[in-house]
C-alpha cells in the first residue's frame, strides 16, 4: 500500500485525524475539495462550547445542550493562546487566534420576553473564536507531521477491499484511484463517502432539507449585557429558531436555519424588520454572508460508524452538527480505533462504543426534545409570547419548562395545551 491512512475532508475532524495519525507514525495522505480548506464556506457560529446549556427537560439543572458532543471539555486560557482539552479522549489543542467569552444566553420570543439558558453571570459558557485561524493552525500542525495533503481533489467514492481500502479522487489532472490500509470519511455533512458505503441507507431523514445562512455584521445595538447569545423564536418568521451571538470587536454572528419556503436571506431580512428586533439593526451593516445547506433534512446518525476499513467521523456521521469539539474528538479517536485494528485489536467496537455515547444525537430522548424546534412548527407568535412570558427570567430552555409546567398550561390555556401534547409531547422531566 503506499499510504496507510486516507483522510477525506479537512475540516477540523479530518484535519484532527490526520495530525494525529501522522504524528503516530502513519503514512496519511488527506483529500480535501476546497483550494483552500482554512476559508470556511459553511455556516458557523464559532462557539466553543465549555459549560454546556440545557435542552434537556430537566430545566433548572442546566445539563446538556441540545445537539452536539456530550462529553466534558475545558479550556484554558494562557497568556499567549488558548488551550482546549478533551480529558476523555485524552488530548489537548492549542488556539492562538483571538476569542470573546459569552457570559449570558437568552433565548426570546416575537415580543422579546426572555428565558435564560443557563445562571446569568454564572461564568463563561462559551468562547467564541475564530475558526479559520484555528483549521490554519491545525493544517500547518498536519503538514508538519508529514501529511501529504491534496486541495481542490474531490473523494468520490470509497470501497472495502479485503485487505484495505479503495477511494476515487477527482482532480483538475484527471481520476484516480488511492489505496491505502485504512480510510476515515470526514467529508461532512453530505459525505459522497457514507453515500458510497450504503450506510445512509438505515437512517430516517426526520425533517424537510434545512437552508442555513450565517451573516456577519457590524453596529447591532442591543439592550442587553454584552457578550450575549440569542436564540429567537418567530413562528410566523420560520419554523425553526435563529441564533445571533457577538463575535468580539463588537462584531455579530447571526444564523438562520430553516425548512421554511422562504429563502434564509428573505427571512433575515424579514426579522431586521420585525417591531421587537428592528431597533437592533438601526446603524447595523451586513459585512459577510455564509450560506450552506443540507440535502437529506435533518436524519438519524450512523449507528455504528466504522465499516470494515473505513471509520466515519464528525457530521458524515451525524443529524447535522457532532460541533468542531465533537468532530476533533472523533478525529482523535478513530485514529487510536485504526491504530488498534492494525495491530490486530478491534479498534471499531470501541469507537462505535464512544460514538454512541458521546452525542447527545444518540440518546433516544434527544429525538423527543429536539431542542425547541417543535415550538416552532406547531405554535403561533401569540402563544410563544404566552408560554415564554410565563416562564420569563427563568433559567432553562422552554421545551424543558413546559414539560414540567403543563398542569398551569392546561388549566389557563387548555387548547394550546391539546396542541402540544398532540403534536409535540413533552418527555417526561427525568
Ligand atoms: C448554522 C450552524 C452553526 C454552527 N455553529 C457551531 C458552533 O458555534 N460551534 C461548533 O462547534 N459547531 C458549530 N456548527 C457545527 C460545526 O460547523 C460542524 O459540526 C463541524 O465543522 C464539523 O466538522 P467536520 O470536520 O465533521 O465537517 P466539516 O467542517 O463540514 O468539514 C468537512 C470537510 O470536507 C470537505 N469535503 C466535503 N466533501 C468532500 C469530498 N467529497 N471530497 C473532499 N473533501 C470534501 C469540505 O470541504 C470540508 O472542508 C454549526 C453548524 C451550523 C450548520
Amino acid at each position: 500500500m503506499k499510504y496507510d491512512l486516507i483522510v477525506v475532508g479537512g475540516g477540523p475532524g479530518g484535519l484532527m485525524a490526520a495530525k494525529t495519525a501522522a504524528e503516530d507514525g502513519l503514512k496519511v495522505v488527506m483529500i480535501e475539495r476546497k483550494k483552500d480548506l482554512t476559508k470556511i464556506h459553511r455556516a458557523c457560529m464559532q462557539t466553543f462550547y465549555i459549560h454546556k446549556v440545557t435542552a434537556s427537560p430537566d430545566a433548572e439543572e442546566g445539563r446538556t445542550h441540545g445537539d452536539g458532543y456530550i462529553e466534558p471539555v475545558s479550556v484554558e486560557l494562557l497568556p499567549d493562546r488558548c488551550r482546549f482539552n478533551f480529558p476523555e479522549p485524552g488530548f489537548s489543542i492549542d488556539y492562538k487566534g483571538s476569542y470573546t467569552p459569552y457570559y449570558h444566553w437568552i433565548d426570546l420570543s416575537p415580543s422579546g420576553y426572555y428565558i435564560h439558558r443557563h445562571k446569568p453571570n454564572d461564568k463563561i459558557w462559551a468562547l467564541y473564536f475564530d475558526k479559520e485561524v484555528f483549521l490554519a493552525e491545525l493544517l500547518s500542525l498536519v503538514q508538519k507531521a508529514g501529511v501529504e495533503v491534496l486541495q481542490e481533489t474531490i473523494a468520490e467514492s470509497a470501497e472495502n477491499t479485503q485487505d484495505g481500502v479503495k477511494v476515487k479522487i477527482r482532480a483538475k489532472s484527471g481520476e484516480q484511484t488511492l489505496e491505502a490500509s485504512k480510510a476515515i470519511a470526514a467529508d461532512g455533512l453530505n459525505s459522497n463517502i457514507v453515500e458510497s458505503l450504503g450506510l445512509n441507507k438505515d437512517r430516517k431523514v426526520m425533517s424537510p432539507p434545512i437552508k442555513i445562512l450565517a451573516c456577519e455584521m457590524e453596529g447591532v445595538e442591543t439592550n442587553y449585557p454584552p457578550f450575549t447569545f440569542f436564540w429567537i423564536s418567530i413562528p410566523s418568521l420560520s419554523p425553526m429558531n435563529f441564533g445571533m451571538g457577538v463575535a468580539g470587536e463588537g462584531r455579530f454572528l447571526s444564523w438562520v436555519l430553516t425548512t421554511s419556503n422562504l429563502s434564509p436571506n428573505e427571512i433575515f431580512e424579514k426579522f431586521m424588520k420585525h417591531p421587537t428586533f428592528a431597533p437592533w439593526f438601526r446603524n447595523a451593516r451586513i459585512v459577510q454572508k455564509t450560506a450552506a445547506g443540507s440535502e437529506h433534512g435533518l436524519r438519524t446518525p450512523i449507528k455504528e460508524p466504522a465499516v470494515g476499513n473505513v471509520v466515519i467521523v464528525g457530521d458524515a456521521g451525524a443529524p447535522v452538527e457532532t460541533w468542531i469539539q465533537g468532530a476533533l474528538a472523533c478525529g482523535y479517536k478513530a485514529v487510536k480505533a485504526i491504530e488498534k485494528e492494525l495491530n490486530g485489536q478491534n479498534g471499531n467496537q470501541e469507537y462505535i462504543d464512544w460514538w454512541q455515547g458521546a452525542f447527545a444525537f444518540n440518546d433516544p430522548h434527544y429525538w423527543k426534545v429536539a431542542a425547541a424546534f417543535p415550538l416552532n412548527m406547531i405554535c403561533t407568535d401569540e402563544e410563544v409570547d404566552y408560554l415564554y412570558r410565563l416562564f420569563q427570567g427563568r433559567i432553562g430552555c422552554a421545551m424543558g419548562l413546559i414539560a414540567k409546567n403543563l398542569d398551569l398550561i392546561k388549566k389557563e390555556r387548555p387548547e394550546l395545551y391539546e396542541k402540544l401534547m398532540k403534536t409535540a409531547p413533552p418527555p417526561e422531566a427525568s
